[in-house]
């Protein structure tokens, strides 16, 4: 049974008043831009070692990262609790999140609550309209002050998931995940794996998920009228397995359904109906496309 929720809803929890300072200067962060330049060869090097198996386990491995662990793991469940399914099942879809390099469970919700609580206002880490198209998609995090391993000061945005220990453990070793699945991927695949399952794989992650901070605060169709400047956009809801439907998110934050329509395709609605038709899932909370908000146009 589905729970439906209203417009204008609130999140359950609070987010801090004291918000980060996710800007340090704009002094680069060495670490991260000499990893992303790496990985950037490394999708590039792919296409001269293309395979159909490569490719293959490229799909698959970008489906479990994106589409499990950022889309239904790190985003419609850790952060907006849309819905509710096992602890072990929790952990996993962290374990699937981290494999994309875009940091730790309590960084990244952090980060996305900060986004929901102040989008396109002073103190969003990622706005377009507030800071341009290059600094919400790759800027923020080359030249933020990302935390992405500072559990401590993550606890007061993330303090539902400071609870469990194995959080803790795995927004401080992010990286452990990923490198493991890089060793496991050269070692039994071969060079022509490694480079398209890890490097292009994770390039092309990263750059659909940071569309859905930079393009979809930019090009689409507005909805609903909330407070920032969120769109819909069908080709970014394709790239990201059905986060392209902004608008509708940022109107129904804790909906776990984003496409509201039978032709706005959310292939993790589709995928959270089959895990509730098996039992995995439950208390799924949904939006009607009908509904309104009520909110004023920043
Ligand atoms: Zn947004
Ligand atoms: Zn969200």
């Amino acid at each position: 049974m589905e729970v439906y929720i209203s417009a204008n809803i609130k999140q359950d929890f609070i987010v801090s008043k004291h918000t980060i300072p996710l800007s340090n200067g704009r002094k680069i962060n060495w670490p991260t831009a000499v990893t992303l330049l790496l990985l950037h060869i490394g999708a590039v090097a792919a296409f001269f070692f293309f395979s159909w198996k490569a490719l293959a386990i490229a799909i698959v491995v970008h489906w479990i990262a994106v589409g499990w662990g950022i889309s239904l793991g790190y985003h419609r469940l850790h952060t907006h609790q849309s819905y509710q399914c096992p602890l072990w099942m929790e952990y996993f879809l962290a374990v699937c999140g981290t494999l994309t390099l875009e940091g730790g469970p309590m960084f990244w919700v952090g980060t996305h609550r900060i986004h929901h609580a102040k989008s396109d206002q002073p103190g969003d880490p990622h706005s377009p309209v507030l800071d341009g198209g290059f600094w919400a998609h790759i800027g923020w995090i080359l030249f933020g002050e990302t935390n992405h391993n500072d559990t401590i000061l993550m606890i007061k945005h993330a303090p539902d998931l400071s609870k469990h220990r194995f959080y803790y453990w795995l927004n401080t070793n992010h990286w452990v995940p990923p490198t493991a699945l890089g060793v496991l991927l050269l070692v039994f695949g071969g060079l022509p794996v490694f480079l398209w399952a890890g490097c292009l794989r994770t390039v092309y992650g990263l750059h659909a998920t940071w569309l859905v901070n930079s393009a979809t605060h930019m090009f689409g169709k507005r909805r609903f009228n909330t407070r920032d400047d969120s769109r819909n956009s069908l080709i970014i809801a394709l790239l990201t397995f059905g986060e392209g439907w902004h608008n509708n998110h940022h109107a129904h934050q804790t909906s776990a359904r984003h496409g509201l329509t039978w032709y706005e395709l959310d292939i993790s609605w589709i995928t959270l109906k089959m895990l509730r038709a098996v039992g995995l899932v439950w208390g799924i909370r949904t939006a009607k496309v009908d509904s309104q908000v009520l909110q004023k146009a920043a």
